[in-house]
């Protein structure tokens, strides 16, 4: 469920270029029920505190952020509050893989587009389309290398 106004989104957009989309391809997320109490009212774990994630999480009820790392499970009932994974599911297997919604390797513009894209990638399960221009990537990374450098 989408959780903030229209007008935010425009804020949001502004400080963090192509989270709307983001958002959305969460809120479009099929994710499964809990096990525990059957509620629909699910969402993907995602252990990175940075400022974009905790953008998405303020925004949609399908993500749910964690400081331990999505170790505790891949998915949180919203109803339960509890961690559960989905055995022999592929999102499972491939969170446990590999280290995505870490930080892009370095501080050039193909690794951010590189992270981006997989972060992406991971969270709709299939290939990210890439919208950008060069020149775009160039300025989303130079605006978060710029912002995002001293939060940690
Ligand atoms: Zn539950």
């Amino acid at each position: 469920m989408i959780k903030i106004s229209e007008d935010r989104f425009k804020v949001y957009e502004q400080n963090y270029p192509g989270i709307t989309e983001q958002i959305l391809r969460y809120e479009a997320a099929n994710l499964p029920a809990c096990p525990q109490c059957g509620a629909a009212d699910t969402a993907i774990v995602i252990g990175a505190l940075v400022g974009r994630t905790i953008h998405l999480a303020s925004a949609t009820t399908k993500v749910h952020l964690t400081p331990n790392g999505s170790s505790q499970g891949t998915y949180y009932c919203n109803t339960c509050k509890a961690y559960f994974n989905i055995p022999g599911s592929e999102r499972n297997t491939e969170a446990k893989t590999k280290p995505i919604f870490s930080r892009p390797s370095d501080n050039s513009w193909q690794a951010y587009r590189a992270w981006v894209l997989s972060f992406t990638a991971a969270l709709t399960g299939k290939l990210a389309d890439d919208t950008y221009s060069e020149d775009e990537w160039k300025q989303y990374a130079a605006k978060f290398w710029s912002t995002d450098n001293n939060k940690h």
